[in-house]
C-alpha cells in the first residue's frame, strides 16, 4: 500500500500505536520489531484491543481488510511521519546535543506553551522510532513541535533532520557522551553539527549560546539568534537564579549547567514572543523528574540525585557545581559511566584526579571501570560492596551527590541511606 493510502488512515484520529499495552482504540498500529520481539506476533491483539488496522510486514501474520503489509514496518513508519511533516505548516524545532536535551526541550515546551498549543517528544523518545512518533503525534491543533533528537554514531541526526526537517535547531552542547559510538570529540562535534548542516543547507535558523565557542564557530555561515544578553545568571545555591530584562527568575533546577539550558528556553520564548511574564512563570513552574537532578531531604541527610545518566563532561560539571554549594559536610559517590569506548580508563582517571583535588568528606566510587583506578579515596567495585559498607558506616548530616550512568542505577541507594 503506498504511503498516501496509509495516510488517509492515519488522518482519519491521528493516532499511531507501537505497544500493545497501551492501545487506544481507532488506532493503527505499527508491528515494529526489536532484538527480543517480534510485533507481527501482536498485530491480531492489536485488533482485538481495538486497533483500527495493523501495519505488519510478513505475510503470514495477515487478516483481510484489517492488516496493512508493507516492505519494512519501520521504514513505513519513518516515511509516514515524514510524510506528515511535509503537510505541516507550522514551526518545528529540533534539538540535539550531549547533555541536556530533554530538559532543554521540557523548559522550552513549558515556555512556549505559555502562549501556544504546542506538541513535543513525550520523555526520552528521541531516536529513529521516536522521532517519527513525536512527529505523527503533531495533530491539527498544533502550533509548534519540538523534537528531541538523540544519537550515538554519526548521520543518525542527519537522519533524523531529514524525518523532522526543523525550521529551528538548537544544540545545548558538544560533550564526552557517547564517545564510543561517535570516535571521540571530534566525532561528536561533527556527528551532532549535522543538524547544523541541515539548517545551514536548507536556510533555516540556529539559537546559539554565545558563550560557546564551538555553536559560534559551526554557525557563522548559518542565519542565527543569539541568546539574547538581557539573561543573566545570578547564582547556583543550590538552585539556579538568573535575571532577564532585570526581572529575576528562581528555577527548580540545580547545577551552573542549567542555566544554559534555561537561557536556551528564554530566547525560543523571546524569539516567538511570550511575555517576559509568561516566560518567568514558565520557567518556575519547571521541575525535572526522572532523577535528573533532583533535592531530597532524608531524615539526616539531604542527596542531589542526579543518577539518570552521566559522562565525563556532565560529571565535571555535577561536582564543579557541587563543590561549590555552601553547605556543610559533602559526600560523592559516583558509578561508573559507559559508553566511552578506548577512552574509558583515561576519562574515568581524570574524574579521579579531579576528586582528589576537592576537599569532600567523603568520596565513594562504585564500579568495574572506577575499580581499576588509582585514588586516595574508597572504591567499590560492585554495588553490593557499596551498600555493605554505607550500611555499616551510615552517613549523617551529608550533602550527598549521587550520580553515574543509567545502568548503574544508583537510585536504588535511596533505599538504605536515612
Ligand atoms: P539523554 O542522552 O539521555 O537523552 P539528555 O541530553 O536529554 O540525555 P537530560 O536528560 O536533560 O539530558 O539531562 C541529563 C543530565 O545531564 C542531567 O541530570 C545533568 O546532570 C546533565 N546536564 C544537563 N544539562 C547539561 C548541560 N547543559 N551541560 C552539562 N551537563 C548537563
Ligand atoms: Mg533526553
Amino acid at each position: 500500500m503506498r504511503i498516501e493510502e496509509i495516510y488517509e488512515k492515519y488522518t482519519a484520529h491521528y493516532l499511531i500505536a507501537t505497544d500493545t499495552r497501551k492501545i487506544r482504540s481507532n488506532a493503527i498500529f505499527f508491528a515494529l520489531k526489536g532484538s527480543n520481539f517480534n510485533g507481527n506476533n501482536f498485530a491480531e491483539k492489536a485488533l482485538e484491543l481495538g486497533a483500527k488496522y495493523a501495519v505488519i510486514d510478513e505475510a503470514d501474520f495477515e487478516i483481510k481488510g484489517k492488516t496493512i503489509l508493507v516492505d519494512n514496518v519501520l521504514e513505513t513508519l519513518q516515511n509516514l511521519a515524514k510524510h506528515h511533516r511535509n503537510q505541516l505548516d507550522i514551526p518545528i524545532i529540533g534539538l540535539t546535543g550531549s547533555n541536556g536535551k530533554t530538559t532543554t526541550k521540557e523548559l522550552i515546551n513549558s515556555v512556549l506553551s505559555e502562549k501556544y498549543k504546542t506538541t513535543a517528544t513525550i520523555g526520552n523518545l528521541n531516536n529513529h522510532i521516536g522521532v517519527p512518533l513525536t512527529l505523527l503525534s503533531i495533530n491539527p491543533t498544533t502550533e509548534i513541535g519540538i523534537v528531541e533528537m538523540g544519537a550515538n554514531h554519526q548521520k543518525e541526526i542527519d537522519f533524523l533532520c531529514s524525518i523532522a526537517q526543523p525550521d529551528f535547531g538548537y544544540i545545548t552542547n558538544f560533550g564526552k557522551a557517547h564517545l564510543e559510538g561517535f570516535g571521540g570529540v571530534e566525532g561528536v562535534i561533527k556527528g551532532k553539527s549535522e543538524l547544523y548542516n541541515y539548517l545551514i543547507k536548507n536556510n533555516k535558523i540556529a539559537f546559539v549560546n554565545p558563550d560557546d565557542t564551538i555553536q559560534m564557530e559551526k554557525t557563522t555561515t548559518c542565519n542565527r539568534v543569539l541568546f539574547s544578553n538581557k539573561i543573566r545568571f545570578l547564582e547556583a545555591n543550590p538552585f539556579v537564579k538568573l535575571s532577564y530584562n532585570s526581572k529575576e527568575i528562581l528555577s527548580n533546577l540545580i547545577g551552573k549547567y542549567n542555566y544554559t539550558n534555561i537561557a536556551a528556553a528564554i530566547s525560543f520564548g523571546r524569539y516567538f514572543n511570550v511575555s517576559d511574564e509568561a516566560i518567568k512563570k514558565a520557567i518556575e513552574k519547571y521541575s525535572p523528574t526522572n532523577n535528573r537532578s533532583q533535592i531530597i531531604k532524608t531524615n539526616s541527610n539531604e542527596i542531589i540525585l542526579d543518577a539518570y545518566n552521566a559522562n565525563p563532561s556532565s560529571m565535571k560539571a555535577a561536582l564543579e557545581h557541587f563543590s561549590s554549594l555552601k553547605k556543610g559536610e559533602k559526600t560523592v559517590i559516583l558509578g561508573d559511566m559507559f559508553e566511552l569506548g578506548k577512552d574509558r580508563s583515561k576519562e574515568h582517571q581524570e574524574i579521579v584526579d579531579l576528586c582528589d583535588c576537592f576537599s569532600f568528606k567523603n568520596t565513594f566510587y562504585v564500579g568495574e571501570l572506577f575499580f581499576e583506578t588509582s585514588t586516595k579515596n574508597k572504591v567499590f567495585k560492585t554495588f553490593e560492596d557499596l551498600k555493605q559498607h554505607l550500611i555499616k558506616k551510615p552517613l549523617e548530616n551529608q550533602s550527598i551527590l549521587i550520580k553515574g550512568s543509567r545502568g548503574m542505577q544508583l537510585e536504588r541507594i535511596l533505599d538504605f541511606i536515612n
